[in-house]
């Protein structure tokens, strides 16, 4: 795998603090503690600056430079028990105008439990990445926790509960590595694609 040149951006926590550039975007999304840090961490071969290690203190839309070229978006965990209601609001809304509002997305990457079937607000969030018309994938995290013919099993009825065929939904592990390649192959042809 070639290997990018990664820089932290910015956090964003305001609707004025987007950055400026028309550089192409992918965003990820997934639910706290989904695994969503130890994938980037992966996926960028080294450990990110920026980033808190506890689930829900990332309440900022965190930007990363790649190769000077396009921005990989890392999205507020979804569906932390303990925010209020108000910072929920307060989130929900920007992430709302961030993917509503943004010409530069290129896609998703959404994030969701190998382990566990999706849960009603990652079917939502599914759903309402659909309506938007937005290129996403569906990566599930944590493969390596599953045996393999446990995992063959899960990775085709996961993919079946969100309507899609096995080769659109991407097994995942930050442990062992799996997934990598094709997550960057999906990345790259959708920020060409832009
Ligand atoms: P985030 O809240 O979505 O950023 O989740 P983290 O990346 O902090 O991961 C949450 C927990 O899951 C941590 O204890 C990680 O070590 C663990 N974890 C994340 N990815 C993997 C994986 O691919 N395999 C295994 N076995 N554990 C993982």
């Amino acid at each position: 795998m070639a290997r990018h040149k990664i820089e932290w951006e910015r956090a964003v926590h305001t609707r004025e603090q987007f950055p400026k550039e028309k550089w192409p975007q992918v965003a990820f999304a997934g639910r706290s503690n989904v695994g969503k840090s130890s994938l980037l961490n992966q996926i960028f071969d080294h450990k990110l600056a920026g980033v808190s290690q506890t689930p829900g203190k990332t309440r900022s839309v965190n930007f990363y430079r790649v190769d000077d070229k396009f921005f990989m978006v890392d999205l507020p965990g979804y569906g932390y028990a303990k925010v209020s209601k108000v910072e929920r609001h307060k989130f929900s809304s920007l992430i709302g105008f961030y993917l509503e509002n943004n010409t530069c997305l290129s896609g998703v990457v959404h994030l969701m439990d190998m382990r566990h079937p999706p849960t009603r607000l990652d079917l939502n969030v599914a759903a309402y990445l659909k309506d938007l018309g937005m290129g996403h994938l569906v990566v599930l995290t944590k493969a390596d926790k599953l045996a393999r013919g446990a995992g063959h099993k899960q990775h085709r009825e996961m993919a079946r509960q969100l309507g899609r065929s096995p080769d659109e939904v991407l097994p995942f592990s930050a442990v062992d590595g799996r997934g990598t390649k094709e997550l960057w192959t999906w990345i790259l042809a959708r920020i060409k694609g832009h």
